[in-house]
C-alpha cells in the first residue's frame, strides 16, 4: 500500500474527550472515528488489525472442533419472550419495531436464536455434543459507553454455544473453550488472566471470564499471593470466609423517615456509615400522588467516607420529599420500567455493588420489616474504585485457604459459562434420547470481545511515541520510508524497486511515498505501530545499505540492499 493512496488519517493531538491510552491512540493512529457515543467507524488501519484479531480467534476456535455461522443481528421479539429475557433485560436491549409494528431486538447476544435454530435443526443425541460459533455484531444499548470501542454500543463479539445430553459433555467443551481462549490470548500476545467468574442472573455453577491487566480496566480481580486462585471481584467476595466480612452496617438498617430535606440535614439525621467500603447507592422510597404505588423519591450515592453524598439526579437530592417521576429513576439507576415497585413509604433500599453484601444486607433488613424489592442486583450500578474495593478485601483470606488476597485491574475480554438448560427449557430444546425419549440439551456459552480486544491489546503495548504492535496484529508489517525522495533519483528507485520485492514476497508493506519531511513520516510509522520500518536514505545508499528499524526493541540493523528482502523475510 502507499501511503498517498491511502488514509492514514493520524492526528498530532490528543482528543480531549479520549481519557485512556487505546482510545487516544486508535483516534491518533487512524484506526477509528466516532460517529455518536459508543458508535465507532472503523477506518482502514483499524480494519485491518481488527480482522487480525478474529482470523486468530477463527482458527482456534476451528481447532478447538466449533463450526462457524452467522445469525442474524435482528431478532424477533416472540423468542425473546420465550425465554423470559424480553422483560429480564432491561434497557440495554435495543429494541425495534417493523413497518408492521412487530416488535424486534438488535441482539446483545445470540442465546435464543441459536436454541432456536438448534432445536429445529438437532433431532437426536446421535448429533451431539454440537457447537457453533459466529464472529458478529452485537449492539448493546450501554448506560455509559466509554473508553471508544472498549464499551461500545456497537461491537465485534465472537459468541460460541454449545449443545449436550450430559453435564459430563458439556464440561468437557467448557475446557476445551478454555484451553481455546488460552491459546487465542497467548498468541495474541497478551498479559491475561483466566479468572473464576459469578454466574449471577443467568445460573449455572461453572464460569470464568479472562481478563487482560490493565490499570485503565473497569473491573477487579483477586489474586491469592500463595496460590492459583483468581476470582473476579464478585466472585472472590461472595465466596470469601464471612468472618473476613464485617456484618451489615445497622446505621443503614436503621435509616428512616427522611425528613431531612437537605443531604447535610440527612447527614446529620441519620448519620448514615458507610456499609464496607463500596460505594453504596441509597434509593428512598416514597409513594406516588395516590398513594398507591411506591416510587422512589431520593437516590444518593455516599463514598466510603461518606463525607461525601452525591445524588444520581440533582434535582431529586435538592427536593427529597417531592414526587419523582418513575423514568427519572429508571434513568438515574438504570433500573428496567417497572421493576421498581412496589416501595412503600419510608422504605429505603439500599443497592450495594457487592450482591454478597446485599444479600446479607437483605437478610437484616428484612428482619427489621423493612422491604427491598425489584432491582436487579446483578446489574451494576454503582460506579466504583479499586481503592474502594481494596478496602473491602484486599489482604482477606483468599477463599482457596492459601494466601491472602490482592487486586489488580482488568479488561474483560472472554467470558465463558456452563449455561446447564437455562434456555433449553424455557424454549423447550429438546432432542431424541438413546432411550428413545425426548430429553432437553444443556447448554454452554462462550464470548468474546473481538472489538474490544484491539483496545486491550493498545493498552498493554504502547511507549510515548504511540502503539507498539506485536507482529500478529499490526496493520502493516513493514513500512518503507524513503528520506527526501525528491532530491534525488536513487531513492525513489530503490524505494519502488524494494516495494515491488516486498510485495512479492507477500509481505504486508506500507510505502510512505509522501513528500513529508523524514520526521513527519517516521512519526506516523512509530504512532500507526508498524514492528519493522525500513529507512532509505542518501547517505548510506553510498555504501549499498538501508536501514531496518525495530519498533518493539528501538534497534537499528544496516542491510545490504540486495539481500534486504530475503533477510527481512
Ligand atoms: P462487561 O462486564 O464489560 O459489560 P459483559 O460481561 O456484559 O461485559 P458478556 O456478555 O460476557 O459481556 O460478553 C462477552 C464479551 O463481549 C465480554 O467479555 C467483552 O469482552 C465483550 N463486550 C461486552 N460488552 C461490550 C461492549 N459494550 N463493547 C465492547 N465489548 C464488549
Ligand atoms: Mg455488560
Ligand atoms: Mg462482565
Ligand atoms: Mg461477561
Amino acid at each position: 500500500m502507499r501511503t498517498s493512496q491511502y488514509i492514514l488519517a493520524t492526528l498530532k493531538e490528543t482528543p480531549s474527550d479520549a481519557e485512556i491510552i487505546s482510545h487516544q491512540l486508535m483516534l491518533r493512529a487512524g484506526m477509528i472515528r466516532k460517529l455518536a457515543s459508543g458508535l465507532y467507524t472503523w477506518l482502514p488501519s483499524g480494519l485491518k488489525v481488527l480482522r487480525k484479531v478474529e482470523q486468530v480467534v477463527r482458527e482456534e476456535m476451528n481447532k478447538a472442533g466449533a463450526i462457524e455461522l452467522l445469525m442474524p443481528v435482528i431478532q424477533p421479539a416472540d423468542l425473546w419472550e420465550e425465554s423470559g429475557r424480553w422483560e429480564q433485560f432491561g434497557p440495554e436491549l435495543l429494541r425495534i419495531n417493523d413497518r408492521h409494528n412487530r416488535p424486534f431486538a438488535l441482539g446483545p447476544t445470540h442465546e435464543e436464536v441459536i436454541t432456536d435454530l438448534v432445536r429445529k435443526e438437532i433431532n437426536s443425541y446421535k448429533q451431539l455434543p454440537i457447537n457453533f460459533y459466529q464472529i458478529q455484531t452485537k449492539v448493546r444499548d450501554e448506560v455509559r459507553p466509554r473508553f471508544g470501542v472498549m464499551r461500545a454500543r456497537e461491537f465485534t463479539m465472537k459468541d460460541a454455544y454449545s449443545f449436550h445430553m450430559t453435564e459430563e459433555c458439556l464440561d468437557n467443551t467448557y475446557q476445551r473453550m478454555h484451553q481455546a481462549y488460552c491459546n487465542i490470548f497467548e498468541r495474541l500476545g497478551l498479559d491475561y488472566r483466566p479468572v473464576i467468574a459469578d454466574t449471577g442472573s443467568i445460573g449455572g455453577s461453572v464460569s470464568h471470564e479472562f481478563h487482560v491487566l490493565a490499570e485503565s480496566g473497569e473491573d477487579a480481580i483477586a489474586f491469592s499471593d500463595a496460590s492459583d486462585y483468581a476470582a473476579n471481584i464478585e466472585k472472590a467476595e461472595a465466596v470469601a470466609p464471612s468472618e473476613a466480612r464485617p456484618a451489615p452496617s445497622k446505621e443503614l438498617n436503621s435509616f428512616d423517615t427522611p425528613e431531612a430535606k437537605t443531604i447535610e440535614e440527612l447527614k446529620a439525621k441519620h448519620g448514615v456509615k458507610p456499609h464496607r467500603g463500596v460505594k453504596t447507592l441509597i434509593v428512598y422510597g416514597a409513594p406516588d400522588e395516590n398513594e398507591e404505588r411506591g416510587l422512589v423519591a431520593l437516590i444518593v450515592r455516599g463514598d466510603h467516607e461518606l463525607n461525601e453524598l452525591k445524588a444520581e439526579k440533582l434535582e431529586l437530592v435538592d427536593s427529597p420529599l417531592e414526587m419523582a417521576k418513575e423514568e427519572d429513576i429508571v434513568a438515574a439507576i438504570g433500573a428496567r420500567p417497572g421493576s421498581l415497585g412496589p416501595v412503600g413509604l419510608d422504605m429505603p433500599i439500599i443497592v450495594d455493588r457487592s450482591a454478597a453484601v446485599m444479600a446479607d444486607f437483605v437478610a437484616g433488613a428484612n428482619k427489621d420489616g423493612v422491604h427491598y424489592s425489584g432491582i436487579n442486583f446483578d446489574r451494576d450500578v454503582t460506579e466504583y474504585t479499586v481503592e474502594d474495593i481494596r478496602n473491602v478485601i484486599e489482604g482477606d483470606p483468599s477463599p482457596c485457604g492459601k494466601g491472602t488476597l490482592h487486586i489488580k485491574r482488568g479488561i474483560e475480554v472472554g467470558h465463558i459459562f456452563q449455561l446447564g438448560s437455562k434456555y433449553s427449557e424455557a424454549m423447550n430444546a429438546g432432542v431424541l434420547g438413546e432411550n428413545g425419549k425426548n430429553q432437553i440439551m444443556t447448554m454452554g456459552c462462550y464470548g468474546i470481545g473481538v472489538s474490544r480486544i484491539v483496545a486491550a491489546a493498545i493498552e498493554q503495548n504502547n511507549d510515548k511515541f504511540g502503539i507498539k504492535w506485536p507482529k500478529t496484529l499490526a496493520p502493516f508489517e513493514l513500512a518503507i520510508v524513503p528520506m527526501n525522495m525528491h532530491k534525488s533519483h536513487r531513492i525513489p528507485d530503490i524505494a519502488e524497486r524494494l516495494y515491488s520485492e516486498f510485495q512479492a514476497a507477500g509481505v504486508d508493506v506500507l510505502f510512505d511515498d509522501r513528500k513529508e519531511r523524514p520526521g513527519v513520516m517516521f512519526n506516523d510509522m512509530e504512532l500507526v505501530g508498524i514492528p519493522y520500518t525500513l529507512v532509505i536514505g542518501e547517505r548510506n545508499l553510498d555504501e549499498n545499505k538501508v536501514e531496518l528499524k525495530n519498533r518493539i526493541t528501538g534497534e537499528k540493523l544496516m542491510l545490504d540492499i540486495d539481500s534486504a528482502v530475503v533477510e527481512i523475510t
